[in-house]
């Protein structure tokens, strides 16, 4: 059996050595087989040469340079259809994900032949409370609007076998939301807890924008909700305008009161016109998601593939 450890990398030249000894001194006497899959996601820095070297030096390692940096699930997809494994484990390059976690990992998936997956999930966030907040209020949301299930704290940190790795790549979508693909493929999943490491060397590549703009990623994938919620928003507006012209017109033959002027008409012209960009603006959204799908531009270019056995690829 082998596992392929597939590891996204953006700015990681202060790790990938670090990454590459710890997970072979974690493994020594305990696993036999295993590859490195190093995805260069369009580092400015220096992690392309020390990749290379890395590769140079061991002959269980693979390197997929990007031509620039096109994001994790990119990566993540790249590596996936690179490894040649058994067994695939997506992991960080910055060791906040310890090698030590992929040996449970193992012992859960050899444990029971039925599990055909382990994710490690967060017990303890070890971040902001805010964004952890915010990070579970969008859990709760997600799984109310979509067809998918989401845990709260479960990370791209899994060991997969070989089918669900298949059915992942057999997804080929471009705006890829790897949570969501997890879970949509199925699979007998287990979870773990774990708790995060500190970040070896470099920073986070999350910002609070970058989060926010997953979320929505997360959502508009995988679920219609927003298109319906404006349907609803767009029915309540129409009945709240005719309600209204009755009132008014049983007030004027009635009650012989006049229409209420400008104040009003501002105030429903600035309401109806709010609504309706409101909902073009979800309708576009997934519009806009279609037209790039239907370019059917790949999910990432590759500029370099250095693999041992494979020389003519390059
Ligand atoms: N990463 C990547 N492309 C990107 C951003 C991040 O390949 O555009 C990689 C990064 O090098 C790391 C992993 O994804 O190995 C997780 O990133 P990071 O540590 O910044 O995220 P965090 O641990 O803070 O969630
Ligand atoms: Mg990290």
């Amino acid at each position: 059996m082998m596992l392929s450890l597939v590891v996204p990398c953006y700015n990681e030249e202060g790790n990938v050595e670090k990454f590459l000894s710890e997970t072979n001194r974690v493994f020594e006497g305990k696993v036999e087989n295993y590859e490195f899959v190093f995805v260069n996601d369009g580092s400015s820095d220096g992690t392309y040469k020390k990749l290379k070297n890395l590769y140079a030096e061991n002959s269980n390692v693979q390197v997929i340079s990007f031509s620039r940096n096109f994001g994790k699930e990119a990566g993540i997809y790249a590596g996936l259809s690179k490894a040649k494994g058994d067994l695939v484990c997506l992991i960080d390059a910055d060791l906040q994900q310890r090698p030590e976690v992929v040996l449970e990992m193992l012992d859960v998936l050899n444990s029971d032949e039925d599990i055909d997956c382990v994710t490690a999930y967060q017990e303890k966030r070890k971040e902001n409370k805010l964004i952890s907040g915010i990070k579970s209020f969008f859990y709760k949301i997600i799984n109310k609007i979509s067809d998918v299930d989401f845990v709260n704290g479960a990370s791209d940190f899994r060991l997969m076998k070989r089918s669900m790795v298949d059915a992942i790549l057999s997804m080929t979508e471009f705006h890829r939301f790897s949570k969501g693909i997890f879970s949509y493929v199925g699979f007998n999943t287990k979870y773990i807890p774990y708790t995060v490491a500190e970040r070896e060397s470099g920073e986070s590549k999350w910002s609070f924008g970058k989060l926010f703009k997953y979320a929505f990623d997360g959502i508009f994938a995988f679920s219609t909700m927003p298109l319906k919620i404006s349907t609803f928003i767009g029915f309540l507006s129409s009945l709240s305008s005719i309600i209204y012209l009755i009132v008014v017109v049983i007030q004027k033959l009635a009650f012989g009161i006049d229409v209420p002027g400008y104040a009003t008409l501002v105030v429903l012209i600035l309401l109806i016109g709010g609504i309706q960009l409101f909902c073009l603006g979800i309708l576009g959204d997934y519009i806009a998601r279609m037209y790039v799908q239907t370019k059917h531009r790949p999910v990432y270019i590759l500029k370099e593939h250095l693999e041992h056995d494979n020389e003519e690829d390059n």
